[in-house]
């Protein structure tokens, strides 16, 4: 399939598996806003090296995904210099884990804010052109947390499961135009986010950080395998393409069997 001459912004981007879905995207031939923190010369670095192996334009956005006029301007600033947004995948998320009574309320608005605010206000600021061209395709990275619940992640949990209604309700919305909303719902997937869980189970339970990995995908995903940056990547792009047209409002696990049990 080819997504050339479609434009895609990636949110959280610079890391993890909006990077891969950034990649996945860029290889089918789509122009990239890349957005996420990091150290600026390491981002310049990662847009020159994404455009010059897939031969695409990529911008860059410092927007802050907890800062709703930040996200406005992004859209703004992805369809003046890259023409148009085609493709949305709201993928930036962050996780605070701590029992209902110790979670710090500054904590809670942080995660509700970045995991699922900032997926309505970009989908908000996207449609009208989407609709403009009767085509758009908004992929919402939810989590195996928007299906289940497990403790200590009362925030992320309450996110994601926000992001898989509000996915329903925009494919309900779009249903009669050729714009798709669908989430993806990734079970244990390596990266940054869950390598500091993995690093704080190995400090909690003093026991070797290989040790505390296991035990971490024993406990939920029967696979015993995580699922890499790589295949979110070619999850999104099918549902980026002509044969995912018709799937709507969906919450897809990527799971290794997670939801299975
Ligand atoms: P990560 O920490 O590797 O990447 C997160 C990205 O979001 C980074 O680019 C970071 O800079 C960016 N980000 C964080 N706060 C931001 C903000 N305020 N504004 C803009 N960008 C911001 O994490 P990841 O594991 O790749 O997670 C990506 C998404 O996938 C998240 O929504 C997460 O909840 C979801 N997810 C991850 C897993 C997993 O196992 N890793 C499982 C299920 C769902």
């Amino acid at each position: 399939m080819t997504l050339k001459n479609r434009t895609a912004i990636v949110t959280g981007s610079t890391s993890g598996i909006g990077l891969g879905i950034a990649r996945a995207l860029g290889g089918a031939g789509a122009n990239l806003m890349l957005n996420g923190f990091g150290e600026a010369q390491e981002i310049e670095r990662l847009r020159a090296a994404l455009a010059a192996e897939f031969k695409v334009k990529v911008a860059y956005s410092a927007a802050d995904m907890s800062r709703p006029t930040q996200i406005q301007d992004m859209v703004r600033t992805a369809t003046t210099e890259l023409g148009s947004v085609d493709i949305l995948v709201n993928n930036a998320g962050i996780q605070h884990t701590a029992s209902v009574e110790e979670f710090p309320d500054d904590r809670w608005d942080a995660v509700i804010a970045i995991n699922l605010s900032s997926n309505f206000h970009a989908i908000k600021a996207v449609l009208p052109q989407m609709k403009s061209r009767n085509w758009g395709r908004i992929v919402n990275i939810a989590s195996v947390h928007g299906l289940v619940a497990s403790v200590h992640k009362s925030a992320y949990v309450a996110a994601k499961h926000g992001v898989v209604g509000l996915t329903k309700v925009v494919a309900l919305e779009m249903a009669k135009t050729g714009i798709t909303c669908n989430a993806i719902c990734p079970g244990w997937v390596l990266t940054p986010l869950v390598q500091k869980q993995i690093d704080d189970r190995a400090k909690a339970e003093s026991i070797p950080a290989e040790q505390a990995k296991e035990e971490l995908l024993a406990e939920k995903q029967p696979s015993g395998e995580f699922a890499s940056p790589e295949q979110m990547g070619h999850v999104c792009l099918f549902l980026c393409s002509d044969a995912a047209a018709q799937i709507r409002g969906v919450a897809l696990p990527v799971d290794g069997g997670w939801l299975a049990q």
